[in-house]
């Protein structure tokens, strides 16, 4: 799993495809053992929230809905491009690596 909350990602298939946003949630599904993620703005669903006291009024909001981390790609923030990375050490800690531009995409 190469994917982290704050990575900007690109949505490679289902009905978002093609647009961008940042992961705001990583979730690992128990039974099926495969990530999901919460993109910003992306695969919206309809909420109706109850209200929590004065400072939450309930009503309808939209909230990303979670996708499957395989229908998603990361942008390298180096680049710019959809890229794999790898791991590498790096002063003590594992970094990822952007293997189009070798940079280190972790900061
Ligand atoms: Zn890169």
């Amino acid at each position: 799993m190469n994917l982290r909350k704050g990575d900007l990602v690109e949505v490679i298939a289902g009905e978002d495809r093609g647009r961008r946003g940042k992961i705001l949630r990583v979730k690992l599904t128990k039974d099926s053992g495969r990530y999901r993620v919460f993109v910003e703005g992306l695969n919206l669903a309809k909420k109706h929230q109850r209200a929590r006291g004065t400072t939450k009024p309930g009503g309808i909001v939209d909230l990303p809905n979670s996708m499957d981390a395989s229908n998603v790609a990361l942008l390298c923030p180096k680049c710019g491009k959809r890229s794999r990375v790898r791991r590498e050490p790096h002063e003590g800690r594992r970094v990822r690596i952007c293997q189009k531009c070798d940079e280190i995409i972790d900061v």
